[in-house]
């Protein structure tokens, strides 16, 4: 854990609820403290103080604080956030984190069939006419029950189908898609859904490609960059922690090149490298 935050124009109030979300996207500046983040380091120069300002705005509680004169260059257009580009579409990581899901991150995919959103920012107008620019919304994949933040106002806004596990469906009502089982299914020829029950009955995994694939894992899996370890996490599983066991398991071939969690870190992987880090999380937790 870190020392008290570095003095200087950015500063951690007392709403802060530990959710991660600054020192996820911006660890160079914001980490994990004793009770609450810390600033790390203080910004440096331009683009360094954008960076921190994003942080700012994603936090889902305003709880980073800053000077009006810094405030005021807060980027118009920062979110959302270029992560990755796969031949089936660009992922950007939305930023406006909610505090009805606890901080998680929300993850934006454009491309040709239609851009997708999973899991859900907090409402944001800015955010909407960004989302407008990049072609709009069609689908929204809801990962499980607790990321579902505000949904229907951005499904609303976008006209676009939402889909969730039957078995976390009362979480999202009026949701118009609902997986039912066990068993993969695909939603376009670059998109599937696959139920990963345990963390809670209704958890899913979004796999954009096969090959070198992006997976979005909701809460099921996240990357600690401190161990270097896939985490499957026992002391945050609401449900059946056997049954999440078996849904790790149940990735273990995929092709994954990067993991997008809804908490935790992000994380690249090398060309055979997910089924061995997969191994090891089994290898702890079975
Ligand atoms: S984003 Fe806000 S609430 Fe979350 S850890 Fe950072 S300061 Fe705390």
């Amino acid at each position: 854990m870190e020392a008290p935050s570095a003095d200087g124009p950015f500063q951690i109030n007392g709403r802060c609820i530990d959710c991660g979300t600054c020192w996820q996207f911006d660890p160079q500046h914001f980490a994990p403290g004793p009770a609450t983040a810390v600033v790390r380091d203080q910004p440096r120069g331009q683009l360094e103080t954008e960076r921190a300002l994003l942080a700012l705005q994603a936090c889902p509680v305003a709880a980073i604080e800053a000077p009006p004169a810094l405030r005021q260059h807060i980027p118009r257009d920062g979110f959302p956030d270029p992560v990755c580009e796969h031949p089936k579409g660009q992922v950007f990581y939305c930023g406006w984190a909610s505090k009805r899901s606890f901080g998680a991150c929300s993850w934006l995919i454009v491309r040709p069939e239609g851009n997708v959103l999973i899991d859900v920012p907090r409402w944001s107008a800015p955010l909407a006419r960004r989302f407008e620019a990049l072609g709009g919304l069609s689908t929204m994949v809801l990962t499980h029950r607790d990321d579902v933040a505000d949904h229907a106002k951005w499904a609303r806004a976008f006209g676009c189908e939402r889909w969730i596990h039957g078995a976390d469906a009362d979480a999202a009502p009026g949701a118009e898609r609902l997986l039912e089982g066990d068993n993969p299914i695909a939603i376009g020829s670059d998109l599937s859904l696959i139920p990963t029950p345990g963390h809670t009955a209704g958890s899913l995994c979004v796999q954009l490609g096969q090959s070198r694939s992006v997976l979005f894992s909701g809460d099921h899996l996240w990357w600690n960059t401190a161990q270097q370890v896939v985490v499957a996490s026992r002391t945050y599983c609401w449900w059946d922690f056997q049954e999440q066991i078996n849904s790790v398991r149940r990735l273990l071939d995929l092709d994954v090149a990067w993991l997008l969690p809804g908490h935790g870190h992000r994380r690249r992987f090398e060309a055979g490298e997910w089924g061995r880090a997969l191994e090891q999380t089994l290898a702890w937790i079975s």
